[in-house]
């Protein structure tokens, strides 16, 4: 019993517009035959694109989303991007995102300061220097690959992060979609595709909504990531990496991200900010996900979580040592209330502005369901 996206040419033909718009290629297996199957691995499970109604979770998961197609286009640049269009959801990863968050991933591994205890670090012997070179080498001259972990454990591992990370990214995008974010930006905007690093002019009011929006998002896309590194913590996989607890790997992957999306970044908001500063951004993801983590038994207690955050603090140090800190930064509790007001904007946007939006989508997605389950096959 299972039903096929059918709208799936017509969402073909938007991508191709925006890639004809754009003049950027969609990577496909015969413009990029080298990485396809790495593409392949570490997107799995990102379209919904079928509903199965032999499953459950098939049907509710599009019951709170509908369809979505994902495509990885040609471009070295760091950006990602949603959008909605009647119903029909879009998003678009630059293959240059995933590059460099895995080709990061593989130089930090290749010093033996990164996560020392995973493998065997006297194999190694990339510095915290050529790792911070190589970063921005990559940013313009898209020259991968320079450092890979001679440990194969070390490697591995290089690989598990990366995959938390790009689906990290992924989710945040998917949570844009899920959270009527991207049905707002359109109706209101007429924003069609939101790019997440792109700066587009608005009131005060509204760039403070869009930030409020983002941590929405990131809440959205910390969730995500818990509930697969619970799955590769149930399959054994992290048993390799037993050194360190799953959350522990967990927080050095978010750090770390968040590092290579704006190594320089302000811990400071301003009015025009599409986004909330890193430091604001961290917070909010770790402290929702120490709720979130004790509900899926992944951490015991709010004590054990402040314990094993302690114990990453070397990863403080690494980027301190190579300049990756903020150079202005408001106060902890002046970035804390602000967080606290983001928070409670996106409860009011839910109870108001979005309301309308979510219904109308409610509406859709049970006709779209009901539609499906008399052509299923
Ligand atoms: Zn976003």
């Amino acid at each position: 019993m299972i039903y096929k996206n059918p709208h799936l040419d017509k969402m073909n033909n938007v991508f191709n517009e925006i890639s004809l718009e754009d003049e950027i290629s969609i990577a496909d297996s015969s413009n990029s035959s080298r990485f396809w199957n790495f593409f392949q691995d570490i997107t799995i499970g990102f379209n919904t694109n079928e509903i199965d109604f032999s499953k459950p979770n098939s049907v509710k998961h599009f019951g709170e989303i509908g369809w979505v197609e994902h495509r990885l286009f040609l471009d070295t640049e760091i950006n990602a991007f949603a959008f909605t269009e009647e119903h029909l959801n879009y998003i678009g990863l630059n293959v240059g995102t995933i590059f460099l968050i895995r080709d990061s991933f593989f130089s930090l591994f290749a010093t033996p300061d990164f996560l020392p205890n995973v493998g065997d670090k006297s194999k190694e012997s990339n510095t915290i220097e050529n790792f911070k070179n190589n970063y921005f080498e990559n940013l313009t001259a898209a020259n991968y690959n320079q450092f890979i972990p001679k440990c194969i454990t070390r490697k591995r591992c290089a690989d598990y992060l990366t995959d938390i990370a790009i689906k990290f990214i992924y989710f945040h995008e998917l949570s844009h979609i899920k959270y009527c974010h991207t049905s707002y930006q359109q109706q209101n905007f007429r924003l069609k595709r939101v790019y997440e690093f792109a700066h587009i002019t608005k009131n005060v009011d509204q760039h403070f909504d869009d930030r409020s929006m983002e941590i929405e998002a990131d809440s959205g896309g910390m969730v995500f990531t818990l509930i697969y590194l619970d799955y590769l913590k149930t399959d054994g996989i992290l048993n390799e990496f037993k050194e360190y607890h799953p959350y522990v790997l967990w927080i050095h992957t978010i750090e770390t991200l968040f590092k290579l999306l704006t190594p320089h970044g302000h811990y400071k908001d301003y009015d025009s900010d599409s986004h909330p500063n890193n430091f604001i951004r961290t917070l909010n993801i770790f402290e929702h996900s120490i709720k979130e983590g004790i509900a899926m038994k992944l951490i015991e207690s709010e004590e054990q979580a402040v314990e094993l955050f302690e114990t990453t603090k070397n990863l403080n140090e690494i980027f301190r040592s190579i300049g990756f800190i903020p150079q202005i930064s408001d106060s902890f509790e002046a970035n804390k209330e602000l967080l606290r007001q983001y928070r409670l904007r996106i409860n009011e946007l839910k109870d108001n502005e979005f309301k309308e939006i979510y219904e109308e989508r409610d509406e859709y997605l049970k006709n779209e369901i009901e539609e499906a389950r008399q052509n299923a096959e």
